[in-house]
C-alpha cells in the first residue's frame, strides 16, 4: 500500500502522521466552536459536524455528530465504521467533488484544542509485555520468580479507573500515598518519590457484548487504538500491591493520545504475537495476526527544555494482543460496553534502550539514565515533561498516532488542606 493522495496538500507529505490512509476520530474545540467530533487530515482537522450538517456526510440515521464523543459512532457498530471511512476517504481524496465546499469545514489544527476522544465506560489495564513483566518480577521478587506461574496462560489484568484518565496535554500532578521503604519499620503517607511512566497502547472497545467472545470476536469489537501513559507510584504500588494488584499507585492519572486510529488504518500492519512457551488454551488462541508493527519512543524534556529520547521500541513485542485480552476479559461472562478502554500493559523489548518504563530504565533506581542534558534520572522529576510518541511505517507514508504528553507538577504541601 502506498499514499493516498488528498486536496488538502499537507495530508501528502510522507511525513506526515495524518495521511489519508490514517483519518483519525479526535474531539476538538476552537475559540468559536464547542466541543465537537473531527478527523486529522495533514495539518487540519475536518469537522464532522458541520460536514453532516452540510450534508457531505451521511450514516443513515439523522444527526449523529451533534455530540463531543466518538461513542455513538462506536456502538453504530463495523458497518457503520466501514461506511464512514469510506465516505470520509471519498470526501477528502485528490478526486473529491466540491473541493472548495468542504474546505469550509476545515479548522487549522494550530488552532484547536483537543478533549477526551469518547467517554471511557469502563478503564482495564493488562501486565501483557513479557520484557516488563521479567523486569520488574525480578525487581519485585528476583529472578526465579519473575514470571508469575500464570503469566504465560493469560493476560493479566486489573479494573482500573475510568475517572483517571485524561486527554494528552493535562498536567499530572505528584501524588500522595501510603509507602514503607525497605528500610522503614512502619509506613508513612508521604508524595510519592519513585513515580513512574508506563508507555502503553490503549485499545477501544466499540462494541457491547454480554457473555464471553472468541478471540476473533474480540478482534471485530475493537474500534481503536490509542498511546496510553500510565503513571505509577511504584513506592505506594510496592506497600499495596499485594494480594490484589494495583491500587492507589495506578489511580493519579492516565493520560491518552487525543486521536484514536482506527483498526482499519492499521490493518497493513497486523502481525504475529511472539512464539509461546506454552500453548494457550482454545478460547485464547492465536487465530491470526493481531499485533502491529508500531514504532514507540518516550522523550522526557526537564522543565519542558532540551528533549531526551528514552526508549524505543514496539507494540509488536507483546506478549498477547489486545483481542486476546478483550477475549479473556469476557470469559467470566462479564458484559464489555463501548467506550471499555484495555491498556496493554507496559510495552519493552529486550535491550536496555528498549524499556517502556523508567523503573526497567534504572532498574529501579539503582542505574540511572542520563539524559542529553547531562541530567540523570531514576524516576520523574517535577516539571519534567514526558512525551509518548507511535507510528507505523508504510512504504512512503506514516500512520502515526499524535503525542501523548503530560507534564508533573510538584505535591501539593498539605492534599488535605481545602
Ligand atoms: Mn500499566
Amino acid at each position: 500500500m502506498t499514499l493516498f493522495q488528498s486536496w488538502v496538500s499537507s495530508a501528502n507529505s510522507p511525513s506526515t502522521a495524518f495521511p489519508l490512509n490514517n483519518l483519525p476520530y479526535g474531539v476538538f474545540s476552537t475559540k468559536d466552536k464547542d466541543p465537537r467530533c473531527g478527523v486529522a487530515i495533514g495539518d487540519m482537522i475536518f469537522d464532522c459536524l458541520a460536514a453532516e450538517e452540510a450534508g457531505y456526510i451521511d450514516l443513515g440515521d439523522g444527526i449523529v455528530f451533534d455530540v463531543p464523543f466518538w461513542n455513538d459512532v462506536m456502538e453504530m457498530g463495523p458497518n457503520t465504521w466501514k461506511q464512514l471511512r469510506n465516505q470520509l476517504m471519498r470526501l477528502l481524496s485528490v478526486q473529491a467533488a466540491q473541493q472548495e465546499n468542504l474546505k469550509t469545514v476545515l479548522t487549522p489544527m494550530a488552532e484547536a484544542e483537543m478533549h477526551l476522544p469518547f467517554i471511557i465506560a469502563e478503564y482495564t489495564d493488562f501486565y501483557a509485555g513479557r520484557h516488563h513483566a521479567t523486569n520488574v518480577g525480578t525487581m519485585f521478587r528476583g529472578a526465579k520468580n519473575a514470571l508469575p506461574s500464570n503469566w504465560l496462560h493469560i493476560p493479566i489484568g486489573y479494573n482500573g479507573r475510568a475517572s483517571s484518565i485524561v486527554v494528552s496535554g493535562s498536567d499530572i500532578r505528584r501524588p500522595w500515598g501510603q509507602i514503607k521503604g525497605p528500610n522503614d519499620t512502619l509506613p508513612r503517607f508521604a508524595p510519592s518519590m519513585r513515580f513512574d511512566i508506563e508507555l502503553e497502547m490503549g485499545a477501544i472497545v466499540g462494541t457491547n457484548s454480554d457473555g464471553p467472545v472468541t478471540v476473533d470476536e474480540a478482534d471485530q469489537m475493537i474500534f481503536g487504538y490509542v498511546l496510553l501513559n500510565d503513571w505509577s507510584a511504584r513506592d505506594i504500588q510496592a506497600w499495596e500491591y499485594q494480594p490484589l494488584g494495583p491500587f492507589q499507585g495506578k489511580a493519579t492519572a492516565t493520560s491518552i493520545s487525543p486521536w484514536i486510529v482506527t483498526k482499519a488504518a492499521l490493518e497493513p500492519f497486523r502481525c504475529q504475537t511472539p512464539v509461546r512457551e506454552f500453548e494457550l488454551l482454545d478460547h485464547l488462541r492465536d487465530t491470526g495476526p493481531m499485533l502491529y508493527d508500531i514504532d514507540l519512543l518516550v522523550s522526557l524534556a526537564p522543565q519542558g527544555k532540551g528533549n531526551s529520547t528514552i526508549a524505543r521500541t514496539n507494540y509488536k513485542e507483546m506478549y498477547y494482543s489486545s483481542a486476546q485480552q478483550l477475549a479473556h476479559h469476557s470469559t467470566s461472562g462479564c458484559p464489555m460496553t463501548a467506550g471499555d478502554l484495555l491498556g496493554s500493559g507496559t510495552i519493552s523489548g529486550p535491550e536496555r534502550h528498549q524499556r517502556g518504563a523508567l523503573i526497567e530504565l534504572s532498574w529501579g533506581g539503582k542505574n540511572p539514565i542520563t539524559l542529553d542534558t547531562g541530567e540523570r534520572r531514576s524516576f520523574l522529576e517535577d516539571g519534567d515533561e514526558v512525551t509518548l510518541s507511535g507510528a507505523a511505517h508504510g512504504d512512503g507514508f506514516i500512520i502515526g498516532f499524535g503525542d501523548c504528553t503530560g507534564t508533573i507538577l510538584p505535591a501539593l504541601t498539605d492534599p488535605y488542606n481545602r
